[in-house]
């Protein structure tokens, strides 16, 4: 008894599900996806759209629209640390550090030479309303939401699933041949038994949406995140993020925001603290004046763990997103990398369905995608545990006399060699912390070479930064395409924006034609698509970089994946078929 029959099935209508939804629609595959919240998520949560996440959208037409919503780069390239936003102490409305963060100021250079997308900023209560409408628009009538997953069943073909339309209890029965869990682990992970390891909730994340005017109290308008670290009268530090939000003016006169401050276990949980208490709270830590106006739109509760599912893929369900990996907001890496997992799962799943991969390409997700999710939980963990060096570099120490606290913050202030020194040396706790908002080796660093889906061509790897601030481009396979511009009759065009979604790209240097015919034959002979792009014919590399990169001679050539990764690379060859066949059959999975 099915009521509807479709290729893939999406739980969850967040970031992830919505990603997953649109980037199918445009592979050409058939999905429904369902949400039990009747809309959207009201909360602005995530707000850091990376470069990679950014350069994925670009290739699905969703990040002009984002650009455009979202700040614009000046008012989202800095971190802020600041003692309070009111207050009259002496050491009360004092910038404490101030650096360029996710490509801004100082980083500029070093982000631009690694993406040609830069960073977007834009709260996910108005991103997802985005994605649902493209999802939309590109699947009329295959996106619901007030429709809830209830249980899952699957055989050797496919996948049954039990939903019901919240508004009317009506039940469906939907089979479909994939499952995406992206329901931020609530339901699919669960019911098939998932474990999640690592460090279960040891936090409680309380955010605030709120409308006031905090310009009065700021100096800077190039915030992405502000971050309040006030002396309480009781001498102990408290800390509160301040993060605008837009929407429609930026930095310093924002209308809405976000505060966000957590809990640690053992007191009452936010849940149980009233509404009004939570605000005195944040009213506090900030030392807004008495009465100063600040409308609460939305206070949420979330537990912060840090864990990833044991199995990204149980059969024919695969997780993605929050449903594999949680962890804390430190670095923004969350709905980051579950769109990532979303373009990686989807192009596997296309090329599956259509015959031109093997089933066991669809292994690749959980090899690929799980250390990627592991890396990044470990260092959101990191990221947030240092912020106790920070604490420390300020003077203050927990537990000791209220007076002795506010003395040590009141030298630090002070215009003199002892103050200078404080300051010297509260700088170098700061830098630290670059951990968080410079990484950008951790945000595109991550490669697949071991996985088992690229044609290894003997060369190492570069040496990665521990710190996973640095990030090597490198054409090696199972690396993402090096980033570079090049120049079609005059016009700049980067690497990535050279993929089409689905298609391989053959990326050859120097004279093309035998490698033309090649890759018709060889996406006839493996019913693929390959674009081919000739740099030295129809593309020019006017500053040497692509040639610098690609790490291979003239007359040879790069084979990339949908997603963006290279899957085969090799110098001048008298049998460019040879490459393509040994190229694809990694890709790919087949045998043929
Ligand atoms: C304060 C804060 C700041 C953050 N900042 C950042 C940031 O700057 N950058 C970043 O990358 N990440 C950030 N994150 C993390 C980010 O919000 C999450 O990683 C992201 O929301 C995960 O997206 P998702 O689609 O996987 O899951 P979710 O957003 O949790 O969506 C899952 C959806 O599935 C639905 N669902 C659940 N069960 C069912 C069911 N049975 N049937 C149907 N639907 C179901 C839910 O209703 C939900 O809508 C932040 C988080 C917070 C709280």
């Amino acid at each position: 008894m099915t009521d509807l029959t479709v290729p893939v099935l999406i739980v969850g209508g967040g970031g992830s599900g919505l990603a997953a939804s649109v980037f199918l629609s445009d592979l050409g595959v058939p999905s429904l996806l369902i949400e039990r919240h009747p809309s959207t998520s009201p909360h602005p949560k995530a707000h850091i759209l990376n470069g990679r996440t950014m350069e994925i959208l670009a290739r699905h037409g969703l990040a002009d629209a984002i650009y455009r919503e979202g700040s614009p780069p000046e008012n989202s390239s800095a971190m802020v640390w600041l003692t309070s936003l009111g207050g009259d102490a002496p050491y009360d409305r004092k910038v404490l550090y101030r650096t360029g963060a996710y490509g801004g100021h100082q980083l500029a250079q070093r982000y631009a030479l690694a993406c040609g997308s830069r960073h977007g900023n834009l709260g996910q209560r108005w991103l997802e309303p985005l994605l649902r409408n493209q999802a939309e628009e590109r699947n009329p009538g295959g996106v619901l939401f007030g429709h809830q997953l209830d249980a899952i069943g699957q055989d050797a073909d496919g996948v049954d699933a039990t939903v019901t339309e919240r508004r009317t209890g009506r039940t469906l029965r939907i089979r479909a041949r994939y499952l995406i869990g992206a329901d931020g682990g609530k339901t699919v992970g669960p019911l098939l038994d998932v474990p999640m390891l690592g460090t279960p909730t040891f936090l409680e994340w309380i955010n605030l949406h709120v409308r006031a005017d905090f310009s009065p109290f700021l100096k800077h308008d190039d915030a992405i995140v502000n971050r309040v670290c006030s002396l309480s009268e009781d001498g102990r530090l408290q800390h509160c993020g301040v993060v605008p939000m837009g929407p429609k003016q930026w930095g310093r006169h924002s209308e809405e925001w976000t505060l966000m401050f957590a809990r640690p276990p053992g007191g009452p949980s936010g849940a149980e603290l009233p509404d009004a208490e939570v605000v005195r709270m944040v009213r506090d830590t900030l030392k807004l004046p008495d009465g100063y106006p600040m409308h609460i739109n939305s206070i949420s509760h979330w537990p912060v763990e840090g864990t990833v599912a044991e199995r990204f893929a149980v059969g024919r369900v695969f997780l993605t997103g929050d449903a594999a990996h949680r962890h804390p907001p430190s670095g923004a890496l969350g709905l980051n990398t579950g769109i990532q997992d979303a373009h990686n799962l989807t192009w596997k799943l296309a090329a599956v369905l259509s015959g031109a991969a093997g089933p066991n390409l669809l292994d690749g997700y959980q090899r690929e995608r799980r250390p990627v999710a592991e890396r990044v939980v470990e260092r959101a963990l990191l990221s947030l545990f240092n912020q106790i060096a920070i604490s420390a570099g300020t003077g203050v120490v927990a537990g000791a006399a209220p007076e002795w606290n506010k003395a040590q913050l009141t030298a630090l202030f002070a215009d003199t060699e002892d103050g200078r020194l404080r300051r010297a040396l509260l700088a170098e706790y700061f830098d630290t912390n670059r951990i968080t908002s410079a990484h950008l080796g951790l945000e595109m660093g991550y490669d697949y070479a071991d996985a088992g889906f690229v044609l290894p061509d003997g060369s190492q790897p570069p040496e990665t930064d521990p710190l996973g601030l640095a990030y090597v481009q490198t054409a090696r396979p199972g690396h993402r395409m090096p980033h570079a511009w090049l120049y079609r009759d005059g016009v700049r065009v980067g690497t990535h924006a050279l993929l089409v979604p689905g298609a391989f790209l053959l990326l050859t240097s120097g004279p093309a034609d035998g490698w033309v015919a090649a890759a018709e034959a060889a996406a006839t002979r493996y019913r693929t698509r390959i674009t081919v792009a000739a740099v030295g014919t129809d593309l020019v590399d006017r500053d040497g970089t692509w040639t610098e990169l690609r790490g291979h001679a003239d007359g040879g050539a790069l084979l990339v994946r949908p997603d963006g990764f290279v899957a085969a690379r090799t110098g001048p060859t008298a049998d460019p078929p040879a490459m393509l066949d040994n190229g694809l059959r990694a890709a790919l999975s087949v045998t043929a």
